[in-house]
């Protein structure tokens, strides 16, 4: 099987043939996936493709580098950060456009989760550039996959804010029935399990899954209640990287289905907020959960239209 990158050169050299000045081709962006720490993770089609494309963009140049000389890769490299996005995208574009075909890659994991990227894909979506995923390791869905719920669906809700108070009102709209996938800094997942022992309650179920495919690997699953003992069983157990993946909460999805339906009745002539305290009222789900779910749906109900009178 031909590769897509001799495809591409053929293409071009036939064009060359018929047309004395060709037209410029957009080239293709690839988001490519790279490992979270074992560095045998990375796939065959993402070192291909790394070694193929005529740029990079890496969220830190020197921490990419450090894959591509394992296995002999030298490529041009750009940097695209949260601090650049917008100019090095513009950059990327330009180069896209011309025909050139790059690669976006993170410091570790898939781009656009928790990380660099998305705008630069938004982008090239907008100007008609081909956007190829490259898939691979992700340390959210490699936590869930080794987490054990049994569920048909899961909510990744990435970092919550850093500042306590924030944190903890954003757990309020956790509280539910399906797992949710948290990404946790070290110095404040002591900190986070507290917060969730105090809004979930004690017997919750977590799996704390730190140094994923790194030598220091450790998947635990346990009540909230241990949890903090056991990240402080031995001093480098708040070392590393971790996911937290909170088991389903008690709230079952008909009890979520009798609440979206009490909610649309009750928004048909009060406010979301309203709504969402007599719901809560009503149906004993948190008020907080039913009010977001008010103001999305807000936009969804028909306005009420008075009726005529004669
Ligand atoms: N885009 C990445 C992905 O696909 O997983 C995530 C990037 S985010 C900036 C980094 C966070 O992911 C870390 O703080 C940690 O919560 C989680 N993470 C990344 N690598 C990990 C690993 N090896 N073990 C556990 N968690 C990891």
């Amino acid at each position: 099987m031909r590769s897509p990158f001799a495809l591409r050169l053929t293409d071009q050299h036939n064009r060359a043939l018929t047309h004395p000045t060709p037209p410029a081709v957009p080239g293709t962006l690839y988001v490519v996936a790279t490992p979270i720490g074992n560095l045998a993770d990375a796939s065959a089609r993402a070192l291909e493709t790394l070694r193929q494309v005529d740029l990079l963009a890496c969220e830190d140049t020197r921490t990419t580098r450090t894959l591509l000389a394992r296995h002999g890769i030298e490529r041009p490299a750009v940097a695209l950060h949260a601090h650049n996005e917008r100019a090095a995208s513009a950059k990327l574009l330009a180069a896209l456009g011309e025909g050139r075909s790059v690669a976006l890659v993170t410091d570790a994991g898939t781009p656009g989760i928790s990380d660099p990227g998305a705008l630069l894909v938004e982008q090239a979506h907008r100007a008609g550039i081909r956007v190829v995923p490259v898939p691979g390791p992700n340390a959210a869905v490699a936590a869930y996959s080794a987490a054990g719920f049994a569920a048909d669906r899961f909510v990744f809700a990435g970092f919550l804010p850093a500042k306590a108070a924030a944190r903890r009102k954003a757990l309020q709209s956790l509280d539910l029935p399906w797992p949710v996938i948290l990404y946790e800094a070290p110095h404040r997942v002591l900190e986070t399990v507290d917060d969730l022992v105090r809004q979930l309650g004690a017997e919750r179920e977590i799996v704390i899954a730190r140094e994923l495919t790194k030598k220091f690997e450790e998947v635990a699953r346990l009540p909230l209640a241990q949890a903090a003992v056991w990240l402080q069983a031995h001093a480098h157990r708040q070392q590393g990287e971790f996911v937290l993946v909170l088991g389903p909460g008690l709230v079952k999805e008909g009890d979520i289905a009798q609440a979206e339906h009490v909610l649309e009745v009750l928004l048909e002539s009060l406010s979301a907020s309203e709504a969402a305290r007599l719901a809560a009222r009503i149906t004993g789900m948190p008020r907080n959960a039913l009010y977001k779910l008010a103001v999305e749906n807000r936009g969804k109900i028909p306005p009420v239209t008075p009726r005529r009178t004669r």
